[in-house]
């Protein structure tokens, strides 16, 4: 608690922690009480654009574990472990100004298919004390961000289909890349950039920026069937508004479908995924 007064002594004169053993009792109040706040704070950052906004947030809260890493959180991208939106990071920077948040002013734009900025590229130099030098934010395979290890979800690309697999950390089974969450993790974490793989917030997946550089959602093919029910909803109107595609989600395979990279293309050509009139990824 002192910890807390000291961080935020701005804001923060006294609180108190409320520890809940019970199970029920934690869902209980999971439910009512901490998901609704998490969904209004979402409901707000909806509303919000990178475009409208003059300036984006550095996050270097996973340094300790992670030295090389550096997040850039936007309006539409959140930071990667899914915790930190650019409301929190904003707020964190108001309330500790050399604290692990510092604003990148959005000047300098070299590419705008990739979102690549020349104040960005300081930035995350600067953060990552020179080991990065370059950062995308919209692209995969250019530049993608570092990932650290603490990342909701890891996007690869599936070469068969040429799209993306998306999966979440708490699937433990087997995907079309032929990798598990953890294989995947072991050559994406550790403060690296890993093109054609990359860490990002559950959050991130339906926003019109995911993968903006290599054509956006209509590259997803797969996703565990917890994390696409998860995300449908907000998933299938970004759809809707990009692409003018209805019920997204049912052309995205999951485990009961296959986990079989040569089935998961059969499967996409019978339901005309989207993805096979792109343009090849590599
Ligand atoms: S993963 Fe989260 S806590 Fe870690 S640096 Fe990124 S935004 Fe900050």
């Amino acid at each position: 608690m002192s910890w807390l007064k000291n961080e935020f002594e701005a804001v923060v004169d006294k609180c108190q922690v409320t520890i809940i053993t019970e199970a029920a009792e934690a869902g209980k109040f999971r439910d009512e009480i901490a998901m609704p706040r998490y969904a209004q704070r979402d409901d707000r950052l909806a509303s919000m654009t990178d475009e409208a906004v003059d300036r984006y947030y550095t996050c270097i809260l996973c340094q300790s574990f992670a030295p090389a890493h550096c997040c850039v959180v936007t309006p539409e991208r959140l930071g990667l472990c899914g915790a930190v939106s650019w409301l929190d990071a904003k707020a964190t920077n108001e309330l500790d100004p050399n604290g692990p948040c510092q604003p990148i002013l959005k000047k300098g734009l070299i590419d705008e298919r990739t979102g690549r900025y020349e104040e960005v590229n300081r930035m995350i130099a600067e953060a990552t004390h020179g080991a990065v030098e370059n950062v995308t934010l919209y692209s995969i395979l250019e530049d993608p961000m570092t990932s650290c290890g603490c990342f909701e979800c890891i996007c690869g690309i599936e070469a068969v289909s040429n799209g993306v697999i998306v999966v979440n950390r708490e699937y433990k089974g087997m995907t079309p890349a032929g990798m598990t969450f953890g294989e995947l993790a072991s050559c994406t974490g550790g403060g690296v950039q890993t093109p054609g793989f990359m860490g990002h917030g559950r959050h991130f997946i339906a926003s019109k920026k995911f993968l903006a550089a290599e054509g956006g959602i209509e590259r997803i093919v797969w996703m565990p069937k917890e994390l696409k029910d998860d995300v449908a909803e907000r998933l299938n109107k970004t759809a809707k508004e990009l692409y003018g595609i209805e019920n997204f989600t049912d052309l995205v395979a999951d485990e009961t479908v296959t986990c079989d990279a040569e089935e998961l293309y059969s499967w996409l050509t019978e339901k005309g995924h989207p993805v096979l009139n792109l343009e090849p990824l590599m």
